[in-house]
Formats: structure tokens, C-alpha cells, sequence
């Protein structure tokens, strides 16, 4: 018999969630109602009472910050090259200008002493990702933010679950993006929620989520400003709520599998392992590099033939053909280019076993070696 496959990921999804979905779709009411305000309420209770509106995805949620934050055409943003494309795409969505700069190599996050170096008269916002769930250090952000007059958009899609010096992620900062798609850590399938500052008008984000429709209790209505169509509906809300009662249990877990995968993985392998923090990171996901001279499609194929699915989370964005094409090439970001060229994302999930990460250390062992260029 041979073990099924284990796939990098997978959501937990309990019987009570998806009787909880059944009922929103017996009830006669699918789209944005009950629920999604009920998920809203809980998400704003997990943040420590900030408002929080739930969007149709993350990215949506960055689109509406950039937007509420009046960055435009003429202002820069900067944020990392190395993270999901969606984090630099907003910022050419509402016609601002992407200024990258290059990561730390230890935490693969933004390098803060770069970012301070690079702010200009343009630059409006930043936006910092908590790469894999590993926060960006938040003290030293938010002096940067404070002292040069930066909006901050926390793209926190990987660190849902996190904290920073024992404050959960959303509880503190500017505007903070959570994204829930199916491979994070609290999913809705697909979906989002954004924190607002205490300088926003929660009002104005429903009516960039929603067309600008403004309404009055007589019934009638207005169209105010320009909003696009990212709402979230009770369907996917009701998901979220099923979720929002095992997230520290979901976190739990991950922590205790990151852990084994530090203690089973082989040293002599020669992988680099990622930072050991198990205060603040919600390990979205556990990603060793590999070593010089393995050819990672070669490796990626090999563990796949045993049964096992590796991800590559993410090569830098800056070499896509869109970046290249508006200016930016190899060498611009050495050490975002070094993690991208090879990084590789080991399974890691609330309902895996201590035997599933034996299984995958084993597998590395037996097929590493013959993956040499
Ligand atoms: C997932 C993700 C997003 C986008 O979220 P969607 O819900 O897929 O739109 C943005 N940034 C980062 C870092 C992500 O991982």
C-alpha cells in the first residue's frame, strides 16, 4: 500500500462549517447579509474592537486600503519583490508606482534600513508582507512610517494568527489586509477583510466595495464616489465563522509540525531553514532553501513521484515578464532573487500528522542527492 498524497496544503473544514453553509443556502438569503456582519463583528473582536469590513478576496482589500489611503497617480509605494504578485499589482491597479526594494535574508522580509533609504518625496504608502507569517518587525516600521509621514498597509494574507510582542496582527497599526483563500490559514475559499485606521470612514469602504452606492432609509440612493464589486456573501462568511473558532488551535498545530520539521529535517542535507520563531509566526508556511547546484524542477518532480506536493511560493516578481517590461531586471534584488531562485514549500497543515512530516523529512533524504545539476 502506498501512503495518498500529501499535498502542501489542505483547509480543515469541520461538519458543523459546512452544515452552517447548508443553512445560508436554505435560507433564501446568499449574497452580502447576516453573516457576513456577524463575521465582520467576530473578526473586529479578534482585532481588539478595530472596525473590519470582509472583501471577495485579499487583493480587492489592498485595492480599497491604496484607495482609502488617496494613493494615486504621481505617488510611489514601496513593498518587497518577494512575495505574491497581487501585493505589487494594486499599486499599478490604482496608477501608483511600485518602488521594490530588496529583503533581509534572514527573515526574507522587507529590509527595513533599505526601505527608510529609499523614500522619497513620491513615496505616499509602504507595503509590508509577513512573508510565509513571520511579522515584519513593527516597532521599527512604524517609526519609519511615523517619522517620514507613510500610510502603511500591512499585507498581512500570510499572517492571520500572528503576533507581534503578544499582540495579535490586526490589533495594532494602520490598515492591515488579511486575505482568506483557500491556502491560508483561515479560509473562506475565497475572501478577504480589511482593519481601518481610526481616520477612515468605515462607510466610505462599503461603498468602494459596492459600486458607491450610498443608501437612505426611504429607500432611495446615491452614487457618490467610484467603487468597484468585492463584497463577500453570507456563503463564504458562514465558512469563516466555522473557521474562526480553531484558529488557535489551526496555529497550534503549525507551530508543533514547524517544530518537528526543525528537528527530523537531516543537517547534512544542506538546506537553509527559515527563522525558528515560534512566538510570533503562525507558520502560513514552512519553506527551507535548497542548496547550490540542485535543479529544483528536478527536485519538485522527485518528491511529487513519492508522493508528496512541494510548492515554490515565490519566485521574485520584479523577473515576471509585466516588471520586465516596465523596467526592472536580474540583479536589481540579489537577495529577493537568491530565496526565489530556491525556495521551496514544504506540506504543512492543521490536519497533517507527526508521521506525514517524518514521511516528507524521508522523502528530502531519499531524493535530494540525485537532483544535483
Ligand atoms: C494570498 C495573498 C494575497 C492575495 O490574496 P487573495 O485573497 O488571493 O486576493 C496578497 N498578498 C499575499 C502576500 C498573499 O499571500
Amino acid at each position: 500500500m502506498t501512503a495518498p498524497f500529501l499535498p502542501f496544503t489542505r483547509p480543515s473544514i469541520d461538519e458543523e462549517t459546512i452544515a452552517e453553509v447548508a443553512n445560508v443556502l436554505r435560507s433564501g438569503w446568499i449574497t452580502s447579509g447576516p453573516k457576513v456582519q456577524a463575521f465582520e463583528a467576530a473578526l473586529s473582536a479578534y482585532c481588539g474592537g478595530r472596525p473590519v469590513r470582509a472583501f471577495s478576496s485579499g487583493t480587492a482589500t489592498l485595492e480599497v486600503a491604496l484607495r482609502l489611503a488617496k494613493v494615486g497617480a504621481g505617488d510611489t509605494v514601496i513593498t518587497t519583490p518577494l512575495t505574491w504578485v497581487a501585493t505589487a499589482n494594486v499599486i499599478l491597479e490604482v496608477g501608483a508606482t511600485p518602488l521594490f526594494v530588496d529583503i533581509d535574508p534572514v527573515t526574507r522580509n522587507i529590509d527595513l534600513d533599505q526601505l527608510e533609504a529609499a523614500i522619497t518625496a513620491e513615496t505616499r504608502a509602504v507595503i509590508p508582507v509577513d512573508l510565509a507569517g513571520l511579522p515584519v518587525d513593527r516597532d521599527r516600521l512604524y517609526a519609519i512610517a511615523a517619522k517620514h509621514k507613510l500610510r502603511v498597509i500591512e499585507d498581512a494574507a500570510q499572517s492571520f494568527g500572528a503576533s507581534w510582542r503578544g499582540s495579535p496582527i490586526g490589533t495594532t497599526g494602520d490598515f492591515v489586509s488579511f486575505s482568506f483563500h483557500a491556502n491560508k490559514n483561515l479560509t473562506t475559499g475565497e475572501g478577504g477583510a480589511l482593519v481601518l485606521p481610526a481616520d477612515v470612514d468605515p462607510a466610505l469602504c462599503e461603498r468602494l466595495r459596492l459600486q458607491g452606492v450610498k443608501r437612505f432609509p426611504d429607500g432611495g440612493m446615491d452614487v457618490d464616489v467610484l467603487g468597484g464589486k468585492s463584497n463577500l456573501t453570507d456563503i463564504a462568511a458562514a465558512i469563516g465563522l466555522g473557521q474562526l473558532k480553531h484558529l488557535a488551535e489551526f496555529t497550534e498545530r503549525r507551530r508543533a509540525l514547524a517544530r518537528r520539521y526543525f528537528e527530523r529535517l537531516d543537517t547534512s542535507l544542506g538546506l537553509e531553514l527559515p527563522p525558528a520563531d515560534f512566538e510570533n509566526t503562525n507558520w502560513h508556511m514552512f519553506q527551507p532553501l535548497l542548496p547550490d547546484g540542485i535543479d529544483r524542477g528536478a527536485f519538485v518532480a522527485a518528491m511529487k513521484e513519492r508522493g508528496i506536493g512541494v510548492g515554490v511560493h515565490y519566485p521574485a516578481l520584479h523577473l515576471f515578464s509585466l516588471y520586465r517590461s516596465l523596467g526592472w531586471q536580474a540583479g536589481d534584488f540579489p537577495a529577493a532573487e537568491r530565496v526565489g531562485a530556491r525556495t521551496i514549500t514544504l506540506p504543512l497543515f492543521p490536519a497533517m500528522s507527526d508521521v506525514d512530516i517524518d514521511r516528507v523529512c524521508a522523502a528530502i533524504a531519499d531524493a535530494l542527492p540525485a537532483c544535483r545539476r
